[in-house]
């Protein structure tokens, strides 16, 4: 396996070191310490060594949701992330990829979503077809909630409607390429569906982007494969936050207490806390969670439970348990595959809401 100077040195700092392994999402839910960043480590550079082979600890390499709690912990700057990628392109390469990530990664190619979907749903399309006229503003779904959750999707859209927003929403949206840069990494066919997306959001003056995972790769993962768009990128909570400041957006009333769900995208690749909070303040009593902002623990998502339903179901129970640990009842998200995640748990203590439900109200049911 061909791994570059820079990241062995990082695998070399890493496999013995245990500072970061508490706060690891996906070793906390297994329970294993080869789940974590320093076993990953210690895994590819006995491969780097010739000791075992590269097909023997490729399911480990897809354990890592590439969340970057580690990196964010690391006080010594070490990058478990990059070198977990790196991997992924090199097994890509060397065709070593498990066939259930081939399976995902021939669907991304095939359909632009790991789902496999080419539908919508038809209450989704027709809410579509109300703003298919071209404005200045485009309102970018995502995969997961164009696909996965549609209700969510209708949702956001409502929100904006409600707040006298003239705003368009593609019915044949372009992937950002988020999903085959977590499965492949840099490959050409990454950038080429990146670029491909970044020629369609060129054709309008701002992008109000849904998903934090789109919002991170259009505003960080773009530049990092040389694509650009000209376009004026803002999250949907950001442009939520500037609706609250312009009195578009009306609290109705503020009866809950809820704690936020910070998704890492934006709060540690993004750096954006602040918008969300203003946002649930103003139609919620906001208290902190156990571990917030920069500091978040991830709460699963729709992709890995596709081939970790189990553990990821784990991720989300241990998320929720952090809600119910410091007496708080009413959860709220900001990311929709966070949302469909903590939904998946079975059980009845814990209120789950999205950003649309809370600014919703019953609007939303
Ligand atoms: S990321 Fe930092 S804290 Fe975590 S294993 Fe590597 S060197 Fe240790
Ligand atoms: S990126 Fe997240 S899931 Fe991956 S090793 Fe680091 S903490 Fe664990």
């Amino acid at each position: 396996m061909i791994i570059s100077k820079k990241c062995k040195q990082h695998i070399d700092s890493c496999r013995f070191c245990w500072m970061c392994h508490h706060i690891c999402p996906i070793g906390n839910a297994t329970g294993h310490e080869r789940s974590t960043a320093r076993a990953r480590a210690l895994g590819i550079s006995l491969v780097n060594r010739g000791a075992i082979e590269l097909k023997e600890i490729m399911d480990n390499i897809y354990e890592c949701c590439t969340c970057g709690a580690c990196n964010h912990d690391c006080t010594t700057g070490w990058d478990p992330v990059m070198f977990t990628k790196e991997v992924r392109l090199q097994a890509a390469l060397e065709n070593e990829l498990p066939d259930y990530i081939n399976k995902l990664v021939d669907n991304c190619l095939n359909c632009g979503n790991a789902y496999a979907k080419s539908d919508i749903s038809k209450n989704l399309s027709e809410k579509i077809k109300n703003h298919s006229n071209k404005t200045d503003t485009l309102l970018l779904l995502g995969v997961d909630a164009r696909f996965i959750l549609p209700d969510q999707a209708q949702k956001a859209i409502k929100v904006l409607e409600n707040a006298g927003v003239l705003f368009t929403v593609l019915e044949d949206e372009k992937p950002t390429g988020w999903q085959l840069d977590f499965l492949i990494g840099t490959t050409e066919e990454t950038k080429q569906q990146m670029s491909e997306c970044a020629k369609t959001l060129d054709e309008f003056k701002t992008i109000v982007v849904y998903d934090p995972n789109d919002s991170k790769t259009i505003k960080q993962t773009f530049g990092e494969y040389g694509v650009k768009t000209k376009a004026k990128v803002v999250t949907y909570t950001t442009f939520l936050a500037y609706l609250v400041d312009n009195g578009k957006l009306k609290s109705k009333n503020k009866d809950k207490t809820v704690v936020f769900q910070d998704p890492y995208q934006l709060s540690r690749d993004l750096e954006e806390t602040d918008e969300s909070r203003k946002v649930i303040s103003s139609f919620a009593t906001l208290h902190e969670m156990l571990l917030n902002k920069g500091e978040t623990v991830w709460a699963g998502n729709i992709l890995m439970s596709q081939y970790l339903p189990e553990v990821i179901k784990e991720v989300s129970k241990r998320r929720l348990y952090n809600v119910k640990s410091i007496g708080e009842r009413t959860v709220v998200t900001a990311s929709v595959s966070e949302y469909f995640a903590l939904k998946q748990v079975k059980q009845n203590e814990i209120e789950i809401l999205s950003i649309e439900d809370l600014i919703l109200g019953k609007e939303a049911d």
